[in-house]
């Protein structure tokens, strides 16, 4: 064990959560600012990584996308195309570069956790870890033998073209590109654009929770035949719903003809690293 310290942001779209954690994942401080400008939220993180008073080995950055993660491009590290305010654009890397002059990794937050959940979590040991996140958006990141799938740039598993359920084919979906594509349809903004509540919030017998379910547990068995994980990991507000993840699996299992039956309950699981998984997904990325 070294003293060495890696300075750590979990970048989302209300929050940035700032931690410093030596290479064993032992949290040494920990902060969270909200989510502004990025000259205001970006320079507030450098200013507090500065005031910690830290040895940085490097940092990692696990944020919301889309990136430009593509080494050839000018652009690497920075924020893509994105209809969230001021952050299109936005290089992520350059102030922490330049500030202490150290590596920094980045990556998206699903890739981070998929990493971190393959090396300390749910996915320990099993060698392959989907993860997906289902709360204001949908994302996925796999982790095979420690690499994380990637093309140009990471992948967009959450905007898969759906079937519709058959109770449900009124409603357009919210995705501002495709509109009734997975993340249209089964994210938590989607859950409140058709029912005005949370899946959680909705009364007992509301067809809202089957509904989700149908569409989530159709795309996992999609996902499932083309990646095989060892361990498909369900992180987010809405998938933490009560009841919701059962619910999944038996859609998951008819949807895929029962290819999974009795194994369904491993293969389909909640994060195992709780309120530090984005945190420790940074670290994942700077020690890679
Ligand atoms: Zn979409």
């Amino acid at each position: 064990m070294t003293d060495a310290r890696y300075g750590l942001i979990e970048a989302g779209g209300t929050k940035f959560v700032l931690g410093v954690a030596d290479e064993t994942g032992t949290l040494h401080a920990r902060e969270r600012i909200p989510t502004k400008t990025p000259a205001e939220t970006l320079g507030a993180a450098v200013n507090w990584f500065a005031a910690q008073g830290a040895d940085y080995a490097g940092f990692g950055i696990a944020s919301f996308g889309p990136l430009d993660l593509d080494p050839a491009s000018p652009q690497f590290g920075c924020v893509r195309p994105t209809p969230k305010p001021h952050w299109s654009g936005a290089n992520l890397i350059a102030r922490f570069q330049e500030r202490f002059g150290v590596p920094v990794a980045v990556d998206t937050d699903v890739n981070g956790a998929a990493l971190a959940e393959a090396l300390w979590g749910a996915g320990k040991g099993l060698g392959s870890v989907l993860y997906l996140t289902i709360g204001t958006g949908i994302g996925g990141g796999f982790c095979s033998d420690g690499h994380l799938l990637r093309g140009l740039s990471h992948p967009e598993m959450g905007h898969i073209r759906m079937p519709r359920h058959p109770e449900d084919l009124d409603f357009a979906g919210t995705c501002p590109f495709h509109g009734d594509c997975l993340e249209g349809l089964a994210c938590g903004p989607a859950v409140i654009a058709r029912w005005g509540q949370s899946l959680s919030q909705l009364p007992e017998g509301h067809p809202g929770k089957r509904i989700i379910a149908w569409y989530i547990g159709r795309a996992l068995a999609t996902f499932q035949t083309i990646m095989e994980p060892a361990r498909i990991v369900l992180g987010g507000g809405v998938t933490a719903t009560d009841g919701l993840l059962d619910l999944i699996r038996a859609e998951a299992l008819v949807a895929n003809g029962g290819y999974t039956v009795g194994r369904i309950d491993k293969l389909i699981t909640a994060p195992g690293l709780g309120d530090n998984a984005g945190l420790l997904g940074a670290l994942a990325l700077a020690l890679r």
